[in-house]
């Protein structure tokens, strides 16, 4: 049956590796919110229009064929027909992706986008930083992750192959900027569990997961 799951939290709380197993063990579809407003990003700094020009950029926005798979195991992401998922996880993308998210009609229309791929996949596990408060307020199951700074910066490090002290400086104005925007800030829903994966491995927090689905 249906069963939509929302993982929320900061970047290198574990999100995407853990969201993307639990749908695997579920036999879910997953849904990469964050590559959405990546891929948008990547079309806004391609057109050349100013950042801070909400209307060009929400503009872009809306027009850009925006798609995006579901398989956790291999998803992909294109803009216009190209495939930009190495592009989106580039500096130039990550520097410019909070401003580009802060745009309201940015975010309604990727909301919307978002709730469609929900309801044609019926079973899903979707990760993002507004999932469980704004684009699926009736998920069966909402979890919030963090992890301490120092482990967030070290697995992104990890990941990327980027200087730790570089990472942590990133993710450190990411959190600024999309805890503190107006529109739809990051924020834990009301009734989300929250779990703080710093000491946990990446079993142990899609065990506590599983579980919670079964309780
Ligand atoms: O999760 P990821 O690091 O790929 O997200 C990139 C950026 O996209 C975040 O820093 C945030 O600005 C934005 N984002 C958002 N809402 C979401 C997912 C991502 O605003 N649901």
């Amino acid at each position: 049956g249906r069963c939509v799951v929302a993982v929320d939290g900061p970047s290198g709380s574990g999100k995407s590796t853990v969201s993307r197993r639990l749908a695997v063990g579920l036999g879910a579809r997953y849904l990469d919110t964050g590559a959405m407003y990546r891929a948008i990003t990547w079309a806004v700094l391609r057109s050349g229009v100013d950042l801070t020009d909400a209307e060009s950029v929400g503009k872009v926005a809306a027009e850009v064929d925006l798609r995006i798979g579901t398989d956790p195991e291999g998803y992909g992401v294109t803009a216009d027909g190209v495939g930009v998922d190495a592009e989106i996880r580039g500096t130039e993308v990550t520097g410019a992706v909070s401003a580009v998210a802060a745009v309201p009609s940015v975010r309604a229309l990727l909301v919307a986008r978002q709730r469609e791929l929900i309801a044609k996949a019926g079973r899903i596990v979707v990760e993002g930083r507004d999932i469980g408060s704004v684009v699926a307020p009736d998920a069966d199951l909402k979890v919030y992750l963090t992890a301490s700074e120092a482990a967030r910066a070290q697995r992104r490090s990890a990941e990327d192959a980027t200087d730790v002290a570089a990472t942590a400086a990133d993710l450190a104005r990411r959190d600024r900027l999309d805890s503190t925007r107006k529109a739809d800030p990051l924020q834990q829903a009301a009734d989300a569990v929250v779990l703080d994966t710093t000491e946990l491995g990446i079993d142990e927090v899609v065990d506590r997961l599983r579980a919670l689905l079964t309780e």
